[in-house]
């Protein structure tokens, strides 16, 4: 794990959803929710087995009938992941998911209110050991309590979640998680400040219904991010109005990208693109994430518009490739090692990707003709400065019309 990146982490108890530990030091987790429906036993396990793929580590089931109930006894022996049963209005269905095994429930506060019923959930939990996150939720907020506080305030969401650990604790049960989300980002954001100054369990982040991307990632992120930067949650959900499998790649993209889990697959980078550019950089950067699709390759790679400032501005990135003069320059932090075909390039560029996983970058380096591969940038650099000038992009000229149309 990188360190320096984020605040210390906030000290949390720890409980396990099945085999996944969770608060207490553990790597944050991340979770998904299928969208089949439970009962669907082959098509609920194939999505688990693609939530799985993308680096889901904990997957979500609704079970808001006997047959999803049922559907989950089936599910939970197959399932590669922990599985949690997301219960709805009836607090019969946390005990008939139990009954098929699970590892953990979602109860809602807002939804099930009768203490008779959260604590004959909670007793059987305890027999158990089977963790219940509290999953308050702004939307569905007890409206007593809505009613109280004078609408959906970080205050009435951290105290449903408190008035439900009260129950718990009249029958000793304490293997808890909590969320308070909300579709409001600064609304999540403070609840959760407010919660983690009031409770030790582990929290579990997240901004509800927060719709399709791109503004479903941006809010998701926002919320997300600005808590664990300050030391806050243990464990992640993206709620997005899409492919379950794209939460489960954001969450663990986001973790990565703070340095908070290990880098699994690929980090690809590229240029803006300007004037000098030589290929359609989105396009080819497109093309590069797809080749890598869910490769387990943990490299930078880069792939940059042109040979004349790619492979300096990228020298930071393990591999990269750079167009030039129709062919594709190959370098390894920033020394040249190839030159192919501009339509080999990405085919190229996952080739030695995987070469350096494999082998190293030192390994990589012995293999490569870097004179010969210099020597043909060195070329089509000059190609290219020769035909483009010092200024592809025309600055120097929007910069004298500047000067013309100030001073006028
Ligand atoms: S100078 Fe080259 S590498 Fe830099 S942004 Fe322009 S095209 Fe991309």
């Amino acid at each position: 794990m990188q360190t320096g990146t984020v605040t210390e982490r906030r000290p949390t108890r720890q409980i396990h959803v099945g085999s996944v530990p969770v608060g207490g030091g553990a790597p944050v987790s991340i979770q998904s929710m299928t969208i089949t429906k439970t009962s669907d036993v082959e098509g609920t396990l194939q999505q688990i087995y693609a939530l799985a793929g993308a680096g889901c580590d904990i997957v979500r089931c609704t079970c808001n009938e006997q047959a999803a109930a049922e559907g989950l006894a089936q599910i939970v022996p197959r399932s590669p992941v922990p599985i949690i049963a997301d219960i709805h209005h009836q607090y019969r269905m946390a005990l008939a998911a139990m009954e098929a095994g699970v590892q953990g429930l979602r109860l809602n506060p807002g939804n099930i209110r009768k203490p008779d019923h959260i604590k004959a959930v909670a007793r059987e939990a305890k027999d158990r050991g089977v963790p219940i996150r509290i999953g308050v939720n702004g939307g569905s907020l007890d409206p007593a309590l809505y009613e109280r506080h004078g609408g959906v305030t970080p205050e009435a969401m951290v105290e449903s979640a408190q008035q439900e650990l009260a129950y718990f604790d009249e029958v000793g049960f304490d293997l808890v998680k909590i969320s308070v989300k909300a579709s409001s980002v600064p609304l999540m954001i403070e609840a959760y400040r407010q919660l983690s100054e009031a409770t030790d369990h582990p929290l579990h982040l997240g901004v509800t219904e927060a719709g399709p991307p791109p503004a479903g990632l941006v809010k998701s992120t926002a919320g997300i991010a600005t808590l664990l930067m300050e030391g806050i949650g243990d464990t992640i959900r993206y709620s997005l109005t899409a492919d379950p499998v794209e939460e489960a790649r954001a969450g663990r993209q986001l973790l990565e990208a703070l340095g908070l889990r290990e880098r699994k697959n690929v980090d690809l980078i590229a240029c803006p693109s300007c004037g000098r550019a030589e290929i359609d950089v989105i396009a080819v950067a497109k093309e590069a994430m797809e080749a890598f699709g869910e490769r387990e390759i943990p490299l930078q790679v880069a792939v940059m518009g042109c040979v004349v400032n790619g492979p300096g501005e990228a020298r930071d990135a393990d591999i990269g490739i750079a167009a030039g003069n129709k062919r594709g320059h190959l370098f390894v932090k920033g020394r040249n090692v190839a030159v192919v075909p501009e339509d080999e390039m990405v085919d190229t560029l996952v080739e030695w990707a995987e070469f350096i996983n494999e082998h190293g970058i030192e390994a990589a380096m012995a293999r490569a003709d870097t004179v010969k591969a210099e020597r043909e940038a060195a070329k089509d650099r000059s190609v290219l400065l020769a035909a483009q000038g010092a200024d592809a992009n025309h600055a120097a000229d929007k910069i004298v019309e500047i000067r013309k149309t100030v001073t006028s």
